[in-house]
């Protein structure tokens, strides 16, 4: 591999500029042996999911290269690894990744659909970051086996890379351990043992969004947390907001930093706040840089954690809390955009709350008498919200008076499984923020005008979502989104092996699983233990289980669903929990 030869070549320059903070453990920690057993389970659930997805559909594809050459390739096959090798051997020994349409991408990862290839060596920045990257893993790895090391912050650098680790008590690497761990790194980079790399989440929720931000055209972006006071300022939270803000004065800071300072000047420069919103900071992502009426809407996603000071009186489990996520939103756009947009936030609301299995009902709130702006734009927004909602064709009522200072908007209160009234979502206009932070953007006539900015949140707060959810279920998640959906229960302690395989697999496919293999109590109390427990399955496993490499599935509501083929059965699961179906225990 080009990634061993070039180590070899450049004799861990890195290393020499490595931060080792380590002590000595005679044998590997059993973690690791448990996560690389783990990713080698993952591995080969990849590897044949591939393999059956290029059976399938054997397809032919092209692909270019730089110089205009056109290859052909196997869809989901043929990997850039194998047509540097058809090209040259040199590319292939030098090359250390490769881009597929722009995007950075692993020698080894099949190509799936016609594509410009480039390859990716040493000599070249984006190679150079790539290789570091990959280094640091190596040594990080390496460090893990030899040492037991716990992994701490491992970047590449311009220049190269290093690993801090950390095994407690102040240790550091012995001179005579660096030749080892010298040739550990280049076994690990040898050929017998190339690099590979997996993705893996299980989180469900975001994984929903993720998708419909996608499908949808939103770009998810993060902000920082902490923000001085100065933006604050600007946006009109420190006037208007400060009782609810957490603010952060950096230790050290009340020293005077110069002669000059003094206390009317200190807070501008000292003083930080942690956001409760998101808003200001997409406005600052705005501004950085001018904008023309091609980039709008511009929609920005951002699930950020936001803090507010709730008295302590008013916290209750997790729907009020300090510190929470929103599915947070800023929609910036043309007023000609506004009504288009409107729609389409309440068809994104309607398409999650179905999944969910949330009916709702929406509220026009108009300008209030305290309102900032011009009264003839107030009219015109609320006009283009009445019209989105009567397109949008579910009932609604009409707020007179209860809007925001800075813009009219749609309040969506949902009702859980037992008909209670939540307020979750909202859609709200604002002219102010535009203003406050002289939003511009260049329009098609030539002459700079300013956006309208939405604010829009589906479920509002993740965490109040979770526990409405949680108590509209009854703790009984459907099974995408439940954090016990099978518990594997041996009958016996012969089972007991067989039965971490059944396991293994379900955790290889993404599914939450676990194993009671208590023998201190018979069968039929551990099966109730999982149903009381809300597991959505149960998978039980004898003898007969055992030999035929099936197993015997029954439902969190006692129903049997008879004997299955281990494989076949995990794929159902698979296939039930990407559906995000509600009733997965009654259509298995
Ligand atoms: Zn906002």
């Amino acid at each position: 591999m080009g990634l061993y030869q070039r180590w070899r070549r450049l004799r861990l320059q890195g290393l020499q500029a490595c931060r080792l903070h380590t002590a000595v453990v005679s044998t590997p920690p059993r973690w690791l042996a448990e996560r690389l057993g783990l990713f080698e389970e993952l591995w080969s659930a990849q590897v044949k999911r591939l393999a059956s997805i290029a059976q399938k559909e054997p397809r032919t594809i092209k692909i270019s290269l730089p110089g205009g050459q056109k290859i052909d390739a196997v869809a989901w096959n043929t990997t850039p690894y194998q047509l540097a090798r058809q090209i040259s051997s040199t590319l292939a020994d030098t090359a250390v990744a490769a881009q597929v349409n722009g995007e950075p991408y692993d020698l080894e990862r099949p190509l799936e659909t016609d594509s410009d290839l480039r390859f990716l060596t040493f000599d070249s920045p984006e190679g150079k970051a790539v290789f570091w990257h990959s280094s640091t893993h190596v040594l990080g790895a390496a460090a893990e086996q030899f040492l037991g090391a716990v992994l701490c912050r491992g970047p590449s650098t311009e220049y190269g890379f290093y690993h801090d680790f950390f095994l407690g008590n102040g240790r550091t690497v012995r001179g005579s351990e660096l030749p080892v761990l010298e040739r550990i790194c280049q076994e690990l980079t040898a050929a017998a043992q190339p690099f590979r790399r997996l993705e893996a989440s299980r989180d469900q929720l975001r994984q929903l969004f993720k998708a419909e931000y996608a499908r949808r055209g939103f770009s998810e972006v993060k902000t920082p947390t902490l923000f001085s006071t100065k933006l604050w300022e600007q946006s009109g939270h420190w006037e208007h907001y400060q009782e609810d803000m957490f603010a952060v004065q950096p230790s050290g800071s009340d020293r005077p930093a110069s002669s000059q300072s003094d206390d009317s000047t200190r807070h501008t420069t000292d003083i930080l706040a942690l956001k409760p919103m998101n808003c200001p900071a997409h406005c600052l992502m705005f501004a950085h840089r001018p904008r023309s009426w091609r980039e709008l809407p511009l929609r920005l996603a951002d699930f950020g954690a936001l803090h507010r000071a709730e008295a302590s009186g008013g916290l209750g489990g997790l729907t009020r809390l300090r510190c929470f996520q929103q599915d947070d939103a800023h929609i910036f756009c043309t007023t000609d955009q506004l009504e288009a947009e409107i729609q389409s936030c309440l068809d994104f609301l309607r398409s999650v709350y179905a999944v969910l299995g949330f009916s709702f009902r929406l509220a026009l709130s108009t300008r209030p008498s305290g309102f900032l702006g011009d009264p003839c734009l107030w009219d015109q927004a609320e006009q283009v919200l009445q019209r989105a909602l009567k397109e949008f064709g579910e009932p609604w009522d009409l707020n007179s008076g209860d809007g925001a200072f800075y813009g009219p908007k749609i309040d969506v209160h949902l009702h859980d499984a037992l008909g209670r009234p939540h307020q979750c979502g909202t859609i709200q206009l604002d002219f102010q923020l535009p203003l406050r932070f002289d939003l511009q953007y260049k329009g098609k006539a030539g002459a700079l005008e300013r956006p309208v900015l939405i604010h829009r949140a589906v479920l509002g707060s993740v965490e109040r979502l979770l526990g409405v959810l949680a108590e509209s279920c009854g703790g009984k998640w459907p099974l995408w989104l439940s954090p016990f959906q099978v518990v594997v229960i041996p009958v016996g302690t012969e089972q007991e092996e067989y039965a971490r395989e059944a396991q293994q697999s379900l955790r290889a496919a993404g599914l939450v699983s676990d194993l009671d293999a208590d023998s201190g109590l018979t069968l039929s109390r551990r099966i109730r233990r999982a149903q009381l427990a809300h597991y959505n399955f149960q998978f039980v496993v004898g003898q007969k289980e055992q030999s035929k490499r099936t197993v015997n599935i029954r439902t969190r509501d006692n129903r049997r669903l008879g004997e299955w083929d281990l494989p076949e059965a995990v794929q159902r699961l698979v296939e039930l929990q990407n559906m995000r179906v509600p009733n997965a225990e009654e259509i298995f």
